[in-house]
């Protein structure tokens, strides 16, 4: 079972007695590359870098606290689950992992669609360039607004999540004078094996219309009656962080049964369905993530399979990876300010940043590994928690992992497979100033969303 899987407390467990790290790694200079991004590497003076530059060059040029994406990696990614999913299938990238031009340009150029699910993502996406009909508009409360924009630039598909909004959409679409495509999200019931609060296929919850007492071929049969509607599938999205397949593959064999069940109603074979997206990353060395080539294969062969069973022509298979594309590609570099040990305990290292730049600690209990990247240390092992400056005892980064016993301020440490979730959630929780995302590559580094500055704060402070 993964460590995501167990349930929300206790909170803060000790490590001592959980086990998870009870044994510090053998050699804590090495970086493990299944949680660090493709062109990280120590140099022979122990510096880490990234897309051949220093941490120590970056950390001086940009400062800290922040991101530094491997952009080479972030378009490897891309490309292979592109690859992996070929002609027959598309890769709708899920921009809320992370949206800013720039990934907008790099997803057009490697050939990915992209999911949007407010009116801001979807204004980022269409100025980067990103043609309309490759973006799929999601949501579960989408604004008049928001339907109104997204149906004027032409977007792709909308995915509808509720009555009110089958009926909302094509009001909007019929005055506009167009004719929305559109597919259908469901619960199929499946709770995928993860934190409780990002699964989201189990019925008791927010998103979706439930397959399981009729209301999902009611609301097939609404949005069939509707002029301003073309139906073209139905959605299935049943959580996040996920390892296992399983869950996958029941929500394929009940998205199938309902394709079936509206060709024996409306004599109609809707031809797309969308499996989401979800799939886990390695946040530590104990994470194995499957490789986007064994996904592809087993998601295709699942449909494959339930469709010959039921008769159906396959219907065109579409993913929405977040996550898994964008997750590993970033680390987020901080400077060591204060260091406390707790005797008994562990040592509490304080950075520039915290729950701020990085919230899914402290909201999913999420885990993540941490090291010292300015310099290498033949020092023991300490048992660390690295903590932000935050006015919060909740406000943990890392929440127990080992770092040499020679840390000291000034030192870098740095956090990764934080490409996902951390950017976009960032706050502005006590005035701080959100991180920037800076892209290197070939030895170049590029900034691609700035850091914000106290003007920036100031400028929304009208009052
Ligand atoms: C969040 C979300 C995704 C992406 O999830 P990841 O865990 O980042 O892969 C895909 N589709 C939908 C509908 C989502 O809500």
């Amino acid at each position: 079972m993964s460590r995501s899987a167990h349930p929300a407390g206790p909170r803060h467990a000790d490590v001592l007695t959980e086990g998870h790290y009870s044994a510090p790694p053998a050699d804590l200079n090495a970086l493990d590359p299944k949680v660090w991004a493709h062109t990280v590497s120590r140099t022979d003076d122990g510096v880490v870098r990234v897309g051949g530059i220093e941490v120590t060059r970056l950390a001086e040029e940009f400062g800290t606290p922040a991101y530094f994406m491997d952009e080479a990696d972030f378009r490897e990614r891309a490309r292979a689950w592109r690859t992996a999913f070929g002609h027959d299938a598309d890769v709708f990238y899920a921009g809320k992992a992370f949206l800013s031009r720039a990934i907008v340009r790099w997803l057009h150029e490697e050939g990915l669609n992209l999911d949007v699910c407010s009116g801001g993502e979807l204004a980022t996406a269409l100025s980067a360039g990103m043609p309309a009909d490759r973006i799929a508009f999601h949501g579960n409360n989408k604004s008049a607004v928001e339907i109104t924009a997204a149906i004027e630039s032409g977007v792709g598909r909308i995915v509808l999540d509720s009555f009110q909004e089958i009926v909302r959409v094509a009001h909007i679409a019929q005055s506009l004078g167009k004719r929305q495509r559109v597919q259908i999200r469901v619960t199929v019931g499946v709770e995928a094996h993860t934190h409780e609060f990002i699964a989201t296929a189990h019925e008791d919850q927010k998103f979706g219309i439930a397959l399981a007492d009729g209301q999902a071929a009611e609301a097939v049969r609404r949005a069939l009656s509707l002029d301003g509607l073309e139906l073209v599938g139905i959605h299935s999205h049943i959580g996040s962080q996920i390892f296992d397949m399983a869950g996958f593959e029941v929500a394929a064999r009940r998205v199938v049964s309902l394709l079936a069940a509206v060709r024996d109603e409306h004599g109609v074979e809707l031809p797309e369905i969308d499996l989401g997206g979800g799939l886990g990353i390695a946040y530590t060395s104990d994470d194995d993530p499957r490789e986007p080539h064994e996904i592809a294969k087993a998601l295709g062969e699942i449909v494959t399979r339930e469709c010959e069973a039921a008769k159906l022509r396959t219907p065109r298979i579409s993913v929405e990876p977040g996550r898994a594309i964008v997750g590993p590609t970033a680390f987020t570099l901080y400077e060591v300010g204060t260091i406390k040990p707790l005797d008994g305990l562990r040592t509490y290292v304080s950075v520039d940043g915290g729950m701020s730049d990085n919230i899914r600690t402290a909201l999913y209990d999420a885990e993540y590994s941490v090291a010292l990247v300015s310099r290498t240390s033949d020092a023991e092992p300490m048992l660390v928690r690295v903590v932000g400056k935050h006015c919060e005892s909740g406000d943990i980064v890392v929440k127990d992992a080992f770092l040499p016993s020679d840390l000291a301020p000034g030192d870098l440490i740095a956090v990764p497979a934080t490409g996902a979730y951390c950017r976009s959630m960032a706050s502005n929780y006590n005035h701080a100033l959100r991180p920037p995302v800076v892209a290197v590559r070939d030895g170049e580094a590029r900034v691609i969303v700035r850091r914000e500055t106290e003007e920036d704060l100031l400028r929304l402070d009208v009052g």
